[in-house]
């Protein structure tokens, strides 16, 4: 906190999750004067996030934006490289997918690790000011005078903050975004997964080497579960098992130690030895729920606005809702210099092109849970067929790695408009006579091409 005299207006931010706090920092050295408040303790000095111990996987759209704030080397210090997918069938045999070209990679980092970075640089900020244990309580959209509640000395206390705008960046439980729901019309929808999960952990080797290959997703797809184990950089590796909350198998379901002993033992053969107490653990843990949200507007009375999670919560099979958030803030930084700091345009050009393009990654999320717990079905022919088309070809065929994560310059949307067009080809592929014994035939590439030419082309311009 410092002296305040010439700042430009001043912005109230709800939540220092790492995208009220990447907007703090950006929207301080535009000179505003932020104040951001968190519900929860400074996670530096309180283990506050115990529980929601979440990796995330970082691609260029968050190195962008961590490049714009001067951060992406920091953070990398912390981050772990990922090549390629490992997928481990039930009878223990790998198979692998590199996730994009030799030496790209995406990046593991803890959520935690992430947050505390860009907090601890938030606070270094000429013109922030972050208050802790504070939650936002109403907002009078109007105004963008927001409410907040704190404890002071065991009691309760109330205060009001005035300021020109407010950002929402308090998460996929956004308070600001359920008071905004009393707003006339704005359109709101949730829709909940079958599947909830919990975290497991596989332990380093006492040496600190991985006990898992490190460098790759590890992938247990099972159809209707999934188990994923990424790396941290102290050779441990955080796993997620997403599994239906109900049903025949199923947190409901698996309640004694003897049923949950039988579906690791199952499932999950070769990993179950590495998994860290995984029977209590599971029997113990609370299941997470997963949910979408989809909100319109994201800009009310051009005074209060959603970021991230609050405006577009979505599925994390594809590891880009905080990229897709960072990307929001990117948008905000660019658009703040291209109007001159007007925000009768800023709001209104942000929401207009970040909705279409977070639609987008999240309805690509969505489907994506099906393509990659069903791995080992057929689906994994056309795969190859793509895969061997994309070896000759590779300008006519971006594989989706390629397009969501590892470009800067290819929007979500007409990722997602690309990636359609190319399941309708590879549909009339698979079609082609005894595709399955003539699949590597040049009469099959000879008619993607042909088709490619015509239909995707146009697109990839
Ligand atoms: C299992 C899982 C795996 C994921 N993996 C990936 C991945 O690999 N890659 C990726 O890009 N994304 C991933 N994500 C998504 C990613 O975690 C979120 O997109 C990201 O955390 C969103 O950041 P945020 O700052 O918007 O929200 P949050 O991280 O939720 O932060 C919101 C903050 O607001 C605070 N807050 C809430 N209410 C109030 C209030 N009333 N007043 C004040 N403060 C408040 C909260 O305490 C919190 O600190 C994953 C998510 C899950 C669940």
């Amino acid at each position: 906190m410092t002296e305040l005299t010439h700042f430009k207006n001043k912005i109230t931010i709800a939540g220092s999750g790492p995208v009220g706090a990447m907007l703090a920092i950006i929207l301080s050295r535009e000179n505003y004067l932020v104040d951001v408040f968190e519900s929860r303790p400074d996670p530096r000095a309180h283990n506050a996030q115990q529980g929601r111990s979440i990796n995330i996987t970082l691609s260029e759209r968050a190195w962008a934006a961590l490049e714009v704030i001067g951060l992406d080397n920091k953070v990398r210090q912390y981050a772990t490289p990922l090549h390629k997918r490992i997928f481990h069938s039930k009878d223990g045999s790998l198979s692998e997918q590199s996730y994009g070209k030799k030496n790209q990679a995406i990046w593991s980092i803890s959520r935690e690790k992430l947050t505390e970075i860009l907090i601890s640089q938030a606070e270094q900020e000429t013109h922030v000011n972050l208050h802790f244990e504070q939650r936002l309580t109403y907002i009078d959209f109007s105004t963008a005078c927001a409410s907040f509640s704190y404890l002071k000395a065991g009691r309760k206390g109330h205060k009001e903050v005035d300021a020109d705008y407010v950002f929402a960046a308090d998460g996929a439980f956004s308070k600001v975004r359920r008071l905004a729901q009393e707003t006339p019309r704005f359109s709101y929808s949730q829709r909940y997964m079958e599947q909830s999960y919990i975290e497991l952990t596989i332990a380093a080797n006492e040496d600190g080497s991985t006990k898992l290959s490190p460098h790759a997703s590890h992938i247990w797809p099972r159809k209707d579960f999934l188990l994923v184990a990424l790396p941290n950089n102290n050779g441990s590796f955080t796993c997620t098992l997403y599994l239906n909350y109900q049903g025949e198998t199923s947190f409901s379901s698996l309640t004694t130690p003897e049923a949950v002993t039988g579906f690791f033992l199952h499932n999950f053969t070769d990993v179950m030895p590495l998994l860290e107490n995984p029977i209590s653990e599971f029997l113990n843990k609370t299941p997470n729920p997963l949910f979408l949200v989809s909100v319109d507007p994201w800009v009310i009375n051009n005074k209060v606005a959603l970021v991230g999670d609050a405006a577009h919560a979505m599925l994390p099979f594809y590891g880009h809702g905080l990229n897709s958030s960072f990307e929001d803030c990117h948008v905000i930084a660019e658009l703040i210099k291209l109007h001159n700091h007007d925000w009768i345009k800023i709001l209104p050009a942000y929401y207009l092109q970040r909705k279409a393009n977070t639609n987008a990654i999240s309805k690509l999320s969505n489907d994506y849970f099906f393509d990659i717990s069903h791995f080992e079905s057929d689906e994994l022919l056309s795969k190859k067929i793509a895969d061997k088309f994309a070896l000759k070809f590779p300008e006519l065929w971006p594989s989706m790695d390629e397009m969501i994560s590892f470009s800067r310059d290819i929007s979500y949307e007409k990722a997602r408009e690309i990636s359609l067009e190319q399941k309708i080809i590879m549909t009339e592929i698979m079609k082609i006579k005894d595709i399955q014994l003539c699949w590597k035939k040049d009469c099959v590439y000879q008619k993607l091409e042909k088709m490619t030419l015509i239909r995707l082309l146009p697109l990839l311009k």
